[in-house]
């Protein structure tokens, strides 16, 4: 079996385990069906996510022109509290900006070996989660753009990690159970005053199960220092796959290169 494409971030439906779908060029290859195969991954080219061109990936699935210029990949995106258009002032494409900052948000804690918060529209819930490879997360609070919710979260990361560290996740060797919505009482306080108000408490916790588990060790690889890989798939959590031997790929750091994907035996 032969697939090729362009890479997107895989595509996952919460179920137990999590389900995957690798998306080259809008086919999806379910992954959870090639656990144990062997399978070979070659890079051929670029194709970035917003000008289609083949020009080496800069960041985010972009090449460095569209990086820069894109309003997909604006400061916003990163920086949720630089947020503007409530203000109706653009950054680099207003209409586009009110797409994406003037729609209900959720502040959460979520855990991936450490408790982290972050910041999601309301229509990414759960994936966003499970791209990360959270094994728990609860929502703290609810806002109505991402410029409210993004300066919930600034408060709140000087007193809690904000980013996934990648490799402690991974590893998977953590508690089976953090309580979350203890860490919520405890940080109620560092709530920004005048967004008291979005304080959300007594929410679900979602719990995550991915077809993964705790590898020897933790190594990763990349397309640009190993354009052609082969390996046996053993596991997938977050948007990483899980190789024997303990080499890992980050399907998303991958997006807008092109591929040729074959399943060996
Ligand atoms: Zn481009």
């Amino acid at each position: 079996m032969q697939f090729q494409g362009q890479i997107l971030k895989m595509t996952s439906y919460n179920d137990q385990p999590i389900q995957y779908y690798l998306n080259l060029s809008g086919d999806l290859i379910h992954m959870n069906e090639l656990l144990g195969r062997e399978i070979s991954i070659k890079h051929t080219g670029y194709q970035c996510v917003n000008c289609a061109l083949d020009k080496t990936i800069y960041r985010m699935g972009f090449c460095k022109s569209c990086f820069f210029e894109s309003p997909y990949a604006s400061d916003t995106i990163i920086r949720p509290e630089l947020s503007t258009a409530h203000l109706g002032i653009g950054e680099r494409d207003l209409d586009v900006e009110k797409q994406i900052q003037l729609q209900p948000h959720t502040v959460y804690l979520a855990y991936t070996g450490d408790v982290k918060v972050g910041v999601t529209r309301n229509s990414q819930i759960p994936t966003r989660w499970i791209d990360q490879g959270a094994t728990f997360a609860l929502p703290i609070a609810r806002t109505e753009n991402r410029y409210e919710a993004g300066m919930i979260e600034v408060a709140l990361k000087e007193h809690l990690a904000d980013k996934t560290n990648w490799r402690k996740m991974l590893q998977d060797d953590f508690e089976d159970e953090v309580d979350l919505a203890d860490f919520q009482k405890k940080i109620k306080e560092y709530f920004p005053e005048d967004f008291q108000k979005f304080y959300s408490e007594g929410e679900n916790m979602w719990k995550f199960d991915y077809p993964f588990s705790k590898p020897e060790k933790v190594t990763s690889f990349t397309l640009d220092k190993n354009p052609e890989f082969t390996g046996k798939l053993v596991g997938i959590k977050g948007q990483y796959l899980a190789f024997d031997g303990g080499n890992f790929m980050n399907v998303r750091g991958h997006e807008g290169y092109v591929i040729e994907m074959k399943i060996l035996n």
